[in-house]
């Protein structure tokens, strides 16, 4: 059955995305700097009031440790939920504040915000915030033992800072926008709790109109605490707009958390929505039906074409700035399932002639490949980093030689296999065997994100060759916006369902690489199965912005496994991986690249729930469990490099 009326609305959104994308990139492309700007002041801005709030208690104190531990812990939430006002900066580049002005005010109603976030955790039980990051009642409880004591140190948290935001805006009160930004705080924190209280409301008491009310209260007013800091008389022409884009987030974030909400009894857009009531009986009801998708559909694309009209009206910055938010939320809708045309086949590729499989594995011999494709299976290489020829056989394995350069001390598989049979391989034996080394990365995701919100000066985030997907995954509950590329269709479909349109099939060894403007790039793992990786690594810095983020891992030749187990060690396996760095090979690689290494990382020791008695060892003789060789870097600027520990974003 062919819906017209769908198929119109399918169309509307898509030329609607067409017709935003120039004006979303050119606005990001030409206020990057302030976008930056301002959010070195939304971090410095926190710090300070944390700091202050902090001395401020021990001195009322005497330095009391109960006090000092939750203030503490209050403080590191706070921080950690900075993400939730990554958006104003990019109100802020349109708008225009002072920026001092603006680094105390967003401060003061930063604080406001999250003490309300705190109690609503507290109200609807979230130890869990998106699934990961304990919230400060999960802290309080676990760090605590004291049961419900826990429970009313958690309130008397939110209201210290509630009460030291408010205190903050009083003291800036000149009788001018410093006021207006107080009243307009104190009135959106008003309507925001008497939006937590409707939101108890019994289930027979839903309806659209209800829902609504709720929206609206609750969660437009819980942005407008914040917008206060930026436009405290609501005047600026992109004030209506976002109304409307804080209502749409809303929505498709019910979409997301329906599954979650509706056991909960939370009320939720597909759960009122759903028609007729009737259904919601029996546990058949959990799931939404089609006809329930339709009106969500329906619903979102009439939001997304009203705020089109809207833009259309609005001078050029806010116009850009809208584009950018628009087109953020058709991208997000996409990504949830809506506005997709039904039982899409992807089209075979023309290209792709069926071939006789090789039937080869990752752990043939040098001599079955040449048997199988003849010498040309093979190809001869100078060093791949510096291109030296002088060079000597450290030893075989599987057939191959594996040579050290003697100018660079870089080791690499030569002859090695071409990368077009290396690739033929992997496609054939794609998704028929787990790779146990991906669940390994899990460890590591949550450290390698801490590090990444400390030094990453925005929030999209690539992952190239994600795997399984955990560093995405905690990325995202970090307040990431997590991409990732990976050449395994295997590994692309098992996350398709979480990620959507946030993934793409791309070989990090050829062709390209999609998006762009990046503030973090994670390579991990990737380099070491590349044949050429200086020009994999000149392509991704393409990708980020001129003050962003590389993230490099790979197999170390000077670590304690390569020392111990030789050629035996499992990361040496010549049709895998072809280079083998060392730190020294690894830095000219990066700095012909156009990369400066900011540091090494070195991981923190593995829990003992996972270390099994071999890593233990590992690091008792000096190493580490994984045996990478793990960079933090940036693109070389042509300035004076800059200190990351120097701009207030963190350390
Ligand atoms: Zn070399």
């Amino acid at each position: 059955v062919i819906d017209a009326g769908r198929l119109e609305r399918l169309a509307a959104i898509r030329g609607l995305r067409e017709s935003i994308r120039d004006g979303a990139v050119s606005f990001v492309a030409a206020h990057q700097a302030e976008i930056d700007a301002y959010r070195v002041e939304i971090s410095t801005g926190v710090a300070e009031a944390l700091y202050a709030l902090r001395r401020d208690a021990e001195d009322l104190t005497g330095g009391d440790a109960l006090t000092r531990a939750l203030l503490d812990q209050a403080g590191e939430y706070v921080d950690w939920m900075q993400w939730t006002f990554w958006d104003l900066p990019y109100y802020a580049a349109v708008l225009r504040p002072d920026r001092v002005r603006f680094r105390r005010l967003v401060a003061a109603c930063g604080l406001v915000y999250v003490s309300f976030r705190i109690i609503d955790d507290l109200i609807d039980r979230h130890y869990l915030y998106r699934g990961r990051r304990p919230t400060l009642l999960a802290t309080f409880t676990r760090s605590d033992g004291r049961g419900q004591a826990s429970e009313g140190l958690t309130v008397l948290a939110a209201c210290l800072l509630c009460f030291d935001g408010l205190s903050r805006l009083l003291a800036m009160s000149d009788g001018g926008t410093g006021d207006a930004t107080l009243r307009q705080v104190v009135a959106a924190a008003r309507r925001t709790l008497v939006g937590m209280i409707l939101e108890q409301a019994d289930e027979r008491d839903w309806t659209p109109a209800y829902y609504e009310r709720l929206i609206r209260l609750k969660n437009v007013d819980y942005w407008r605490i914040l917008h206060a800091a930026l436009d405290p008389d609501r005047s600026s022409r992109l004030y209506p707009f976002l109304v409307e884009y804080y209502t749409l987030a809303q929505r498709l974030n019910d979409v997301q958390d329906h599954s979650a909400d509706e056991p909960r009894g939370q009320p939720n857009l597909l759960t009122i929505l759903r028609a007729p009531r009737a259904e919601t009986a029996g546990p058949a009801g959990r799931a939404a039906s089609p006809a329930t998708l339709a009106a969500v559909e329906d619903t979102i694309a009439r939001d997304l074409l009203r705020m089109g009209d809207m833009l259309a009206t609005l001078p050029d910055d806010e116009r850009g700035v809208a584009a950018l938010k628009l087109a953020e939320s058709i991208d997000e809708a996409v990504r949830l399932g809506l506005f997709q045309p039904r039982d899409r086949q992807e089209p075979a590729s023309a290209a792709e002639a069926p071939r006789e499989p090789l039937r080869l594995l990752w752990n043939s011999t040098a001599e079955e490949f040449l048997e199988r494709l003849g010498p040309d299976a093979l190809e001869d290489v100078a060093c791949p980093v510096c291109q030296s020829l002088e060079h000597r056989l450290l030893f075989r394995k599987q057939g191959f030689g594996f040579r050290r350069c003697g100018v660079c001390s870089h080791a690499f598989v030569g002859p090695r296999l071409r990368p077009d049979v290396q690739a033929r391989i992997a496609g054939e034996l794609d998704g028929l065997f787990d790779d146990p080394f991906l669940d390994v990365q899990r460890i590591q995701a949550e450290y390698l994100c801490r590090i990444f919100r400390r030094f990453a000066r925005g929030p999209r985030l690539l992952d190239v060759g994600f795997g399984r997907g955990y560093l995405m995954h905690v990325a995202q509950a970090y307040g990431f916006q997590a991409y990732g590329v990976d050449s395994s269709p295997a590994l692309l479909d098992r996350l398709r369902p979480v990620f959507g349109r946030r993934l793409a099939h791309a070989d990090a060894g050829g062709g390209a690489l999609p998006w762009g403007a990046f503030d973090v790039v994670a390579v991990s793992h990737v380099l070491e199965h590349l044949a050429d990786p200086r020009e994999t690594l000149a392509r991704v810095r393409e990708l980020l912005n001129a003050d962003g983020l590389l993230y490099l891992a790979v197999p170390d030749m000077d670590s304690v496994q390569f020392r111990i187990f030789g050629k035996r060690w499992n990361a040496v396996s010549p049709v895998v991986h072809v280079q083998y760095f060392n730190e020294r090979s690894l830095r000219r690689t990066l700095e012909q690249s156009g990369f400066e290494v900011i540091s090494r990382l070195e991981h923190p020791p593995e829990p003992a729930s996972v270390a099994t008695r071999a890593t233990r060892l590992f690091r008792q003789l000096g190493g580490s469990e994984s045996g990478e060789l793990a960079m933090l870097c940036r693109p070389t600027s042509h300035e004076a490099p800059a200190d990351p520990t120097s701009d207030g974003a963190g350390v």
